[in-house]
C-alpha cells in the first residue's frame, strides 16, 4: 500500500517523534526537521542536509510541507497588512500583522467563517464552512514571517488567535498549532504571547487549561445574561456565571496572571454606566483584565461605535473599581483589517437549524 503523503506543518514535536518512531527511524529526527522548517524556514526536503540521503528519499513519498497560497495583500496607512489566503473553492481567509512600538503581532484565523453568529461581527455575519488544519494555521505564520523578511521592526512578537473563527471550536488543530508557536523547535514563543480568544465555550475552555497553557482573552462584551444571549448568542448555552467560573479555574489551573476581557463598545446598547458598574462587579478582586474594543463598522450591520468619552467614562468606573482597563486603538480600518472586519470569501454551508446543532456537537 502507498502511504498517504502526510502535511506535517503544525504538527508537534512528539507527533513527529511517534512519525519517526513507526517509520523504524530515531525520534531525534524529528528535532533536526523542526530546526529547518521553522529555525530556518527551509521547505525543500533535498536541502536538508543532515538528514541522511536515504532518509530524505523515505520521507519524499511520505510528508509534504505544505503552505497556503497567499492571494492578496494590502497595506494601511498606519503600518497594518492584511493578506488574503485561500481556504479552496475559491474562498479565501485573513491574517493581519500589527506592528507597535517594540512588538509585532500577528493575528491569525482559525476557521473559515465562523458558526457563532454574534451580531457586531463580520465573519459572524458570513457564516461557517470549514475548520482550518494546524499546518493552515501554522502556516500563517510562516507565511507572514517570510512576507515581513528578517528585520527587527518587522519580527513577529506574539500571535493572536483573533482573526476568522472560534478557536476553541477547532480545538485539536488550535492546541496543536499553539503547540509548535510554543516550542523552542517551533517559534519558540513565550506563553504569554500567544493568546487564543474565545466566545466562551466553556467545556473546551476547561479542556484547554489540561492540554495547554496559552494566555486567554474571552470576548464577553456584556454584563449580564439579557444583553450577552443577543450579543454573543453562545452564552445561551454557557452563562455568564459559569463562563466566568471556567476563567478563574482556568487561571489556577495554568498558572496564567490573568484573562483578559474583550468588551467591544456599542453605542447605547451595552455602553452605559450602568453597564460598567456591573461589570466591575464582575470582575473586580479576580485575576481580569479588560479590553475596550471600539466598534468596527462592516457593510450591512446596524451598530454604531460608542462616542470616545463614553468610551473613557466607562474606562475610568472599571479603573477606579480597581479593574486594569484598556481601550484598543483601532488599527488597520481603512484597509478593513480591525477586530471583527475580517470576511474573507466564506462559501456558507450552515442553516440556522444546522447551526445551532452543530454547536450543540461542538461542545461534546
Ligand atoms: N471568535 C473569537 C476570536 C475572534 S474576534 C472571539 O470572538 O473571541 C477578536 C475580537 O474582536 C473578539 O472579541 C470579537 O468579539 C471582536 N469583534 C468582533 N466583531 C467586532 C467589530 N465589528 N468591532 C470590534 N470588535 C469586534
Ligand atoms: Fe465568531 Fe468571534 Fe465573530 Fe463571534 S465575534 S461571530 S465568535 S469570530
Amino acid at each position: 500500500m502507498v502511504p498517504a503523503i502526510n502535511n506535517i506543518i503544525g504538527m508537534p514535536r512528539h507527533e513527529l517523534e511517534e512519525m519517526f518512531v513507526s517509520m523504524g527511524e530515531k525520534p531525534f529526527h524529528a528535532r533536526q526537521l523542526m530546526r529547518w522548517l521553522y529555525g530556518r524556514s527551509v521547505l525543500e526536503l533535498n536541502d536538508m542536509t543532515d538528514l541522511s540521503l536515504a532518509l530524505r528519499e523515505r520521507l519524499a513519498g511520505q510528508v509534504s510541507f505544505a503552505l497556503p497560497q497567499v492571494t492578496g495583500r494590502q497595506n494601511a496607512v498606519d503600518g497594518v497588512i492584511k493578506w488574503q489566503l485561500e481556504a479552496g473553492l475559491g474562498q479565501a481567509i485573513e491574517m493581519v500583522f500589527i506592528p507597535e512600538e517594540g512588538r509585532g503581532t500577528l493575528c491569525v484565523s482559525s476557521q473559515v467563517g465562523c458558526a457563532m453568529d454574534c451580531p457586531f461581527c463580520a465573519t459572524g455575519q458570513q457564516g461557517f464552512n470549514r475548520n482550518l488544519e494546524a499546518a493552515e494555521i501554522v502556516g500563517q505564520v510562516m507565511l507572514a514571517r517570510s512576507e515581513l523578511g528578517e528585520g527587527d521592526e518587522s519580527a513577529i512578537t506574539n500571535v493572536v488567535f483573533m482573526g476568522m473563527g472560534e478557536p476553541l471550536a477547532n480545538f485539536s488543530a488550535v492546541v496543536r498549532a499553539a503547540d509548535v508557536l510554543l516550542d523552542d523547535l517551533g517559534f519558540g514563543l513565550s506563553r504569554r504571547r500567544v493568546t487564543v480568544s474565545t466566545s466562551g465555550l466553556v467545556p473546551r475552555i476547561r479542556r484547554l487549561a489540561e492540554q495547554s497553557r496559552v494566555a486567554l482573552a474571552v470576548s464577553l462584551h456584556a454584563p449580564n445574561d439579557e444583553l450577552r444571549d443577543e450579543l454573543v448568542p453562545i452564552n445561551r448555552r454557557h452563562p455568564i456565571a459559569e463562563l466566568l467560573e471556567a476563567c478563574w479555574q482556568y487561571v489556577d489551573a495554568t498558572g496564567t496572571r490573568n484573562v483578559t476581557f474583550e468588551y467591544v463598545m456599542l453605542d447605547g446598547v451595552n455602553d452605559k454606566l450602568v453597564h460598567a458598574r456591573q461589570l466591575a462587579r464582575l470582575l473586580a478582586k479576580y485575576p481580569a483584565k479588560v479590553n475596550l474594543i471600539p466598534f468596527n463598522a462592516f457593510p450591512g450591520t446596524e451598530y454604531r461605535r460608542s462616542p470616545a468619552d463614553t468610551v473613557e467614562r466607562f474606562r475610568k468606573v472599571l479603573m477606579d473599581s480597581g479593574v486594569m482597563t484598556m481601550t484598543r486603538k483601532t488599527r488597520g480600518d481603512d484597509i478593513a483589517a480591525a477586530c471583527g472586519q475580517l470576511a474573507g470569501r466564506v462559501n456558507n454551508r450552515v442553516r440556522t437549524s444546522l447551526r445551532n446543532k452543530m454547536i450543540g456537537d461542538m461542545l461534546q
